[in-house]
């Protein structure tokens, strides 16, 4: 009575990177919406009520904020990600047997710096 009750399913596609390699990805994300859009003039308690402005319903803060509540924690290109090299940053998707080569353990890195340079 006092507004349109607009329900359905919305069906986006979701464009981001992924959160291991940072390669831009692209899915898509399916939701149900259901709002109340209040006629211009219709009394509401609810300031924040979503209201038909003119004669046009604007659906994209709703679909916007619901999108948003579906989106992975942390999306990723593939299941199986190899992700980024720690040492230089190389994909290690596009080169899985990157190495290099026997790393002396990081914990005795300032130990052997200081060993090369009494050598010098
Ligand atoms: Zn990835
Ligand atoms: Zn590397």
């Amino acid at each position: 009575m006092d507004g349109v009750l607009v329900t359905g399913t919305a069906a986006v596609s979701v464009a981001g990177e992924c959160g291991r390699c940072l390669e831009p990805i692209e899915f898509p994300v399916e939701i149900d919406i259901q709002e109340l859009y209040l006629y211009p003039g219709a009394e509401a308690d609810d300031v924040e009520a979503s209201r038909i402005v003119g004669e046009l319903i604007d659906l994209e803060p709703l679909v916007r904020d619901e999108v948003v509540l579906e989106l992975p924690f942390m999306p990723l290109c593939r299941e199986d990600c190899a992700g980024l090299c720690q040492t230089c940053g190389a994909n290690l998707n596009a080169d899985p047997e990157h190495s290099h080569g026997d790393r002396i353990d990081p914990r005795w890195e300032d130990l052997a710096a200081w060993r090369d340079a009494q050598d010098n």
